[in-house]
């Protein structure tokens, strides 16, 4: 087995994969980093619209993979139930990623809703943190990013090395639109989250997730007031992207 921490194909080799790839399917991807990374290959989803289309499909293409979701606490009652849906539904069981300090362990340590105060400094413990053990020790990560969800995410490639996790990182859906998955969750009649009936696009933790405008960026309403448009287990490939 290839050593997780070192690229498992020079920079060109992915580089000539995503483009290829960019011609073919999202399962055609998935089919191919199961065969090279077998077991090794996880899918994270927090449960919108991209890892819906995604759960799908690997539910029909390796059904035992593991599929997991980082769990802050702090998530909508309504994602928590979509989650309930989702394994009924599509006979998965997601792996709950999540850290070791409690909400109220976190107030004593770092004062009261400390999401309205630092909300980087929140992220990295209750995401940043917990995706980086988790992912110690694989050698892929599944996401659901898109190029359309906002102006930081337009570069995302198919396939790239992710430094900070030491693994592939898979984005199937970066090509897609938000109307492509829309039509793909209404072909297969797949459940979702009703708060994106209600005006909610995209959706995070309940402190930090509000309500966006018509015709604003995907992920707007993501942090409101402050200047953070990602949570940061991102970020990474985003800039070397
Ligand atoms: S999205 Fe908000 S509540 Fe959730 S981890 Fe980040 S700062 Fe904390």
């Amino acid at each position: 087995m290839n050593d997780p921490k070192q690229p498992p194909f020079p920079p060109e080799t992915l580089r000539a994969l995503s483009d290829d790839f960019a011609r073919r399917s999202p399962r055609e991807l998935l089919r191919w980093g199961f065969d090279t990374f077998g077991d090794d290959m996880v899918l994270g989803t927090g449960f919108g619209p991209s890892g819906i289309v995604l759960t799908h499909l690997v539910a029909t293409l390796k059904p035992d993979a593991t599929i997991f979701y980082l769990d802050t606490d702090l998530l909508f009652p309504e994602t928590y139930a979509l989650r309930d849906r989702l394994e009924e539904r599509l006979g998965v069981t997601f792996t709950r990623v999540t850290t070791e300090l409690s909400l109220d362990e976190q107030a004593r340590r770092h004062g009261p809703e400390l999401w309205r105060r630092d909300p980087d400094r929140c992220c990295f413990l209750r995401k940043v943190l917990p995706l980086r053990r988790f992912l110690e020790g694989r050698r892929a990560w599944v996401t659901g990013l898109r190029r359309d969800q906002s102006t930081a995410r337009a570069g995302v490639p198919l396939l790239a090395w992710e430094p900070a996790y030491g693994v592939v990182k898979l984005n199937p859906l970066a090509h897609w639109t938000s109307e492509d998955v829309w039509s793909y969750l209404q072909l297969h009649d797949l459940p979702y989250n009703p708060l994106h009936d209600r005006g909610y696009p995209s959706l995070g933790c309940l402190p930090c997730t509000a309500p966006v405008p018509e015709g604003a960026d995907e992920r707007a309403g993501r942090w409101a007031g402050f200047d953070k448009t990602e949570c940061g287990i991102h970020v990474p490939s985003h800039q070397a992207a």
